[in-house]
């Protein structure tokens, strides 16, 4: 049976997508294809089945990570009979559950909520743990950045309490991880005036006046967060350090560390700010087949340089790399390249 034959999942997603270009919809939820007539491989014009990839807000790091993903895997969708397409979203929880339920095929989420999905914590504590999730593939590091106001005197984590401060969207990898980081400092969401919007809309109400500071999970440089350390008002990265013992706790989580020279318009003067965070990484589910699942692997794996040059946060990523962290099962798909490659051996 070939991709096509199996995947009996795109051509709703093709007219959803070709609905909304002709609506002129101009929602950010967007979804982007390369092209949306057929393949050829699948057989009628205009039936080629898509694969959906789930990212998170556009301003982010997983629109253009899920992109390139992407671009590569459909520069040979007639070989494979079926075509990528990236959609934005809340981000890591809500693709998680997208994947989980067979809404879609392929998800990025931040490592830690893939290790919480399947053992039914956090998000999941009372939903049932996803069982069915499987890893792909693990991508760019990320950190828990803390972005405040220079005139609102927030120099350390601690320094939140009082202040009006966006945790993140239910949804979002970052929410969790901003209660964890205040949890560690001995703070509770009620000493602060939370807000719970995207990341898009936080820097904007940032920009505003309208918050005092916002966390946002993302691998760097963040176009976002360059965004906002060059506005009107000067903003600083905030340390979240002496919250060693996180590590022990969550084993997900490691010291992470931001490079200041991303960011020349931060009020910052030293050259690292301390934090925390993991890794991002691509899941899938067990339902889908396993060719398509060993095409994107492949085609990234194989074009592993050009993948890497596509995206500045990928400036540490190695093969090897990209086979830690994975809390699920790996994909059998995936598996069968890493085997084929020899790829999981350890020299
Ligand atoms: N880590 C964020 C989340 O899971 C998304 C970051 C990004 O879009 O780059 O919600």
């Amino acid at each position: 049976m070939t991709v096509c034959g199996k995947l009996k999942i795109g051509f709703v997603g093709l007219v959803v997508v070709l609905l909304l270009a002709a609506c002129g919809g101009t929602s950010p939820e967007k979804k982007t294809s390369q092209k949306s007539e057929s393949s050829g491989s699948c057989g009628t014009v205009g039936e080629s089945s898509l694969v959906t990839i789930a990212t998170g807000g556009i301003s982010g790091v997983y629109y253009p990570v899920g992109t390139a993903i992407a671009n590569m895997v459909n520069r040979n969708r007639d070989r494979y009979g079926f075509q990528v397409v990236v959609e934005s979203t809340g981000g890591s929880v809500f693709n998680i559950n997208a994947v989980a339920a067979g809404d879609i095929q392929f998800g990025i989420a931040q490592a830690d909520r893939q290790y919480q999905a399947v053992r039914g914590i956090a998000e999941w504590q009372g939903r049932g743990a996803r069982k069915n999730l499987r890893a792909v593939f693990s991508l760019h590091p990320e950190t828990l950045t803390l972005i405040a106001g220079d005139d609102t005197g927030i120099r350390d984590i601690r320094d939140l309490k009082g202040h009006r401060v966006n945790i993140g969207n239910h949804g979002s990898g970052q929410r969790q991880n901003s209660l964890d980081a205040l949890n560690a400092v001995g703070l509770k969401p009620s000493d602060l005036d939370i807000v719970e919007v995207k990341a898009i809309e936080a820097l904007e109400l940032l920009k505003e006046g309208a918050i005092d500071a916002f966390f946002y999970t993302v691998g760097h440089p963040s176009p976002a967060i360059r965004k906002a350390t060059e506005g009107p008002r000067k903003v600083r990265i905030v340390p979240i350090g002496d919250v060693g013992h996180m590590f022990v706790l969550y084993p997900f989580y490691v010291p992470s560390r931001i490079d200041m020279a991303n960011y020349p318009g931060a009020a910052n003067e030293e050259e690292w700010v301390d934090s925390f965070g993991g890794k991002a990484t691509l899941v899938s589910s067990s339902d889908v087949p396993d060719a398509v699942v060993y095409a994107v692997t492949r085609e990234v794996f194989e074009n592993f340089e050009d993948f890497k040059a596509q995206q500045s946060a990928f400036s540490e990523l190695t093969k090897k790399g990209m086979l830690q962290g994975q809390s699920a099962p790996i994909h059998p798909g995936a598996m069968r390249y890493y085997e084929e490659t020899g790829l999981l051996r350890s020299e």
